[in-house]
This record gives C-alpha cells, sequence and structure tokens, in this order.
C-alpha cells in the first residue's frame, strides 16, 4: 500500500517535485475548435462551474492550482484533440484518474481528467482483466471477486487504478502474487504525437520494463490488461486493535513473524493511525486461503503478542469486505502528503522507537490524520525477475511508508513536513540499491524517455525523467 510506492521510490532516487508551468503560449481555449470537438466536455478558466470542478479531486493539495481548463476525456479522440491542443499552443499538460497524487494539477495546464474512462472487462477463463484508467481500486476488487479473482491492488478503494498501475501497487495479495505492475500485461497508451500502441513484452519490449514504475512519462494509457488470481470466496482476516502505548511492543512482535509470514499464503500489516478523536494502532491481517489454516496461524500471531488486544474483528469475510474496511482512514477534500517510505531488510528498535514516538507527539484535531504502515514484504516480491522492471529492492523485507492529511489551508506543508521529518531521521536504515544498477536504470529510461517522449510533454508526472535534448 499506501503508495508513496512512487517511481522516486522504487529506483532510489530523490523525489521529484513539481514546478508549475508558466502561461506563455497559452491563449484562450474557449476560442479554440477543441471546445467543439471533444465527446466529453471541456470546463475553461472562464466558465462558472471551474471553481467547483477544481473542487472534486480526493487530494486537495490539487485544489490550490490554477490550471488552464479541464478536458472531462471520454475517448481516444478526446485524448489526441487534447494533446494537439497542449502541442499546438505550447499549454502544460495535466492527467488525473483518480486524483490520490499531488502532481495531477499545475497552474495554466490542460488537464485531462480520465475519471469518466470506467470500462471493466473480465475474461474469466484466461482470467485476464481489461481495465480503463477512471476505474478506482475498490470497484475493480467489487468486479473481480464476483469470480473469485482478483489482482494485487492497494488497501484504499478509492484510489485511481489508472495513477497506481503506473506506478507500483503495494497491498495485502503483494506477499502471494507480487505488485499490480508485476500483474500488467499490456498498456494501451496515446503517444504525444497521437499514434496508440499497445505495449507488451513482444511488443516495445523496453518500454513495457520502463512503463511498470515510470509509466505516466510516456503518454495517456487508455486501456490495461491485467493478470487474476483465484482467491477463495471466503477467507479469515481482519483487524486486531491494541492500546497505543504498546505500539512499540506490537510492532516488535510482528517481527518475530516475518518468516512465518513470508512462508505462507498471509499478509500482515501493523497500521498506526492517528485520527480524528484517537490514536490508534492495529493488525491489519489476511490469509489468503484455507479457512481453518488461516484461523490456526491468526490466532498463534495472536496468542504470541505480549499485548493484550483490546477490540478484534477478525472473522470469514470476502476479499472485497477485506480491502474496503479501512476506507474510513481516508476522506475526500484533504490536503494529502504520500510518503514513499523505506524499503528494508531489518526492522532494527530504533527504526520503531523513533516512527512510534515521531507519531505521538502529534496532536489529535478533527483536521489532522496520519497513516503509517509497517508492511511485511518478501514472499513473491523477492521471487521477482531483477530484469521486469526498474524496482530495485526485491530483496527487502518490510517497507514503512506513511499517508498525512490535514483539512487546513496550510496543510499541505504542515503533514509534509511531519512525514518527511520522521523519515529523513531514519534515512540511514533504508536499503540503498547498488549504484551500477541505479546508474543503467537511469540510462535505460533516459534513453526510453529521448526515444519516446522527447519533447517532455508528459513532464507532470511524479517521477519526471528528463529526455536527451535533440542535437
Ligand atoms: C490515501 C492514499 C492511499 C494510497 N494507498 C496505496 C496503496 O495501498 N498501495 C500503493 O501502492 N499505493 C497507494 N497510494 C499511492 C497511489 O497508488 C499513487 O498515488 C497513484 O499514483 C494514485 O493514482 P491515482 O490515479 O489516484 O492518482 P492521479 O493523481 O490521478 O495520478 C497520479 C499521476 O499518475 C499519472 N497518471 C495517472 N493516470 C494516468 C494515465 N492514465 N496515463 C498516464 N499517466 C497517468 C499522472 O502523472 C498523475 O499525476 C495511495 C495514495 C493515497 C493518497
Amino acid at each position: 500500500m499506501l503508495g508513496g510506492l512512487n517511481a522516486a521510490s522504487m529506483s532510489g532516487k530523490q523525489e521529484y517535485r513539481r514546478q508549475d508551468s508558466d502561461a506563455s503560449g497559452c491563449s484562450s481555449i474557449a476560442d479554440s475548435p477543441i471546445y467543439t470537438k471533444l465527446t466529453g466536455k471541456l470546463i475553461s478558466h472562464e466558465d462558472m462551474e471551474f471553481e467547483r470542478n477544481k473542487r472534486i479531486y480526493f487530494n486537495a493539495a490539487l485544489h490550490r492550482c490554477t490550471p488552464k481548463a479541464f478536458a472531462i476525456v471520454e475517448s481516444v479522440n478526446d485524448i489526441k484533440s487534447a494533446l494537439k491542443y497542449c502541442q499546438d499552443h505550447n499549454c502544460p499538460v495535466c492527467i488525473v484518474s483518480g486524483g490520490h497524487s499531488d502532481y495531477g494539477l499545475c497552474d495554466n495546464a490542460l488537464v485531462l481528467n480520465l475519471s469518466n474512462m470506467k470500462k471493466i472487462e473480465i475474461d474469466v477463463e484466461h482470467q485476464v482483466a481489461y481495465v480503463q484508467p477512471g476505474v478506482l481500486l475498490g470497484e475493480l476488487d467489487n468486479v473481480t471477486v464476483k469470480h473469485n479473482l482478483a489482482t494485487p491492488l492497494g488497501t484504499s478503494s478509492s484510489v485511481g487504478f489508472g495513477g497506481q498501475a503506473l506506478d507500483l501497487g503495494m497491498g495485502f495479495l503483494t506477499p502471494m502474487f507480487g505488485f499490480l505492475i508485476n500483474n500488467v500485461i499490456e498498456y494501451e497508451l496515446v503517444r504525444a504525437d497521437g499514434e496508440v500502441i499497445k505495449v507488451n513484452r513482444h511488443s516495445y519490449p523496453d518500454l513495457f520494463w520502463g512503463m511498470k514504475g515510470y509509466g505516466a512519462n510516456f503518454g495517456v494509457t487508455i486501456n490495461y490488461k491485467v493478470k487474476l488470481h483465484r482467491i477463495p470466496p471466503s477467507m479469515i482476516g481482519g483487524r486486531c486493535y491494541f492500546a497505543w502505548q504498546d505500539a512499540k511492543a506490537v510492532v516488535k512482535h510482528l517481527r518475530q513473524f516475518r518468516n512465518v509470514i513470508q512462508q505462507s499464503c498471509f499478509a500482515a500489516s501493523i497500521i498506526l493511525h492517528i485520527g480524528k478523536t484517537s490514536f490508534q494502532v492495529f493488525y491489519r491481517l489476511l490469509y489468503v486461503g484455507n479457512l481453518n489454516d488461516g484461523s490456526a496461524i491468526v490466532n498463534m500471531l495472536l496468542q504470541s503478542c505480549p499485548a493484550a488486544p483490546l477490540f478484534k474483528d477478525i472473522q470469514p469475510l470476502s476479499y472485497d469486505v477485506f480491502q474496503a474496511s479501512c476506507d474510513y482512514m481516508y476522506e475526500s477534500g484533504k490536503h494529502v502528503y504520500q510518503s514513499p517510505g523505506h524499503f528494508l531488510e531489518d526492522l532494527t528498535d530504533h527504526y520503531i522507537d523513533t516512527i512510534v514516538d515521531s507519531m505521538s507527539v502529534l496532536n489529535v484535531t478533527e483536521n489532522y490524520c496520519s497513516v503509517v504502515y509497517f508492511n511485511v514484504l518478501g514472499g513473491a516480491v523477492k521471487e521477482l525477475s531483477a530484469h521486469e522492471s526498474p524496482f530495485l529492492f526485491n530483496n527487502a523485507n518490510w517497507w514503512v511508508g506513511a499517508v498525512g492529511s490535514s483539512a487546513e489551508p496550510d496543510g499541505y506543508e504542515k503533514v509534509f513536513s511531519v512525514i518527511s521529518g520522521m523519515f529523513s531521521k531514519l534515512e540511514m536504515y533504508a536499503m540503498v540499491p547498488d549504484p551500477q544498477s541505479v546508474a543503467a536504470n537511469e540510462r535505460r529510461l533516459k534513453a526510453l524517455k529521448t526515444k519516446y517522449d522527447p519533447g517532455n510533454l508528459f513532464s507532470n508526472n511524479p517521477c519526471n525523467i528528463i529526455p536527451d535534448i535533440a542535437p
């Protein structure tokens, strides 16, 4: 989960913070033929609904920007027209699928809003799904689960599939089936020049590699073909809550179970949640298998825990119900910062103590919320081919990351400083990929960017690659 799992964290590079583009060269969009060409809707700066439309996005960090217009696109032709407009008028382009990242909007840009492209088709026999970018994670889970199928998705129902499948996609099925990007079989995208291409391991294999983590750099993805896995109709899963003063002991307890977890179809995470009225620490557990085996392993874990549970809600449930059970932690319309977090080989006492201590000094208020995740990795992640994607942390046993959100107008800076400050104190524990692999990735990605988006039209994304300047 939690993202911040953006590509910056995948390659060991620094996070890229977007610079808003300037307005030069952008004439009034209302006078342009794009107005009549779209089958979707164009909401320009001059329209009454412009301000209201800005506020529909999940992440309020986006509300502060003033784009030139929103193109609510519905077809490939809409996307082609919008990209042509941007190139003809030297106008920056931004792309939004689910609107969770803070890179979706920028000043003076034309925003391609893909949220109406919501088709899902399931081929049960071949265990694949065809998914459009506007589909949200919860919407896909609800459909696949009806066929006892699923693909690894993050743990917040309202996140966009469109952005996550280009980024990473870590969730409770990851220890069994890898990240979402490892399960994408094909990306269909509209390139800057309007050409539509299907990218898979046979056609554009090098681009296929780069799409898995850096996919927002090369075009607008309009369709994803995704591998689905068999899951039982009912599994043992849920949450077990403890008192905040036991937080350190509970995380240390999970550490003892890492090997057991990595060798079975069990996924476990500990969540620290500073919510509206309380501090919470809880286990989130899912056993993707037989109900009796699941009950046995959950009992073994909880009975050996040094802390006494306050409340437990662990029972047979369907995968989509489990997935949606923590949605209450994420409210739309707040200023959200998601941290790339750390991939770790070992979780030290000092690491755990520092995270819990940093969270303990926060004030519980109506306006502020933070969620920290301690996720056990390993399992299928260790078996992923190092050549499949630019991801360089296959040996990670843990991912620790956080999302902070605030309702206050200056909230973004506040959550950014609290969360990034906490992780920067612990930087020495983060896995550092070997410099040769980082350099090789960078060379390969730059070559792809130079070939497929030499003008850097798709620059407003969480991890922009700068192309070589043409001679
Ligand atoms: C509350 C919260 C919970 C999260 N939980 C998880 C989690 O459990 N697991 C996990 O792995 N990650 C998680 N994330 C991270 C999340 O997956 C990424 O931020 C993802 O990019 C969001 O996708 P989106 O479509 O909602 O965002 P958007 O803001 O719509 O898109 C993000 C960026 O991706 C690019 N983009 C989006 N769609 C397209 C497209 N179709 N074509 C080309 N470029 C595109 C754009 O550059 C855009 O700026 C979480 C984030 C938040 C805020």
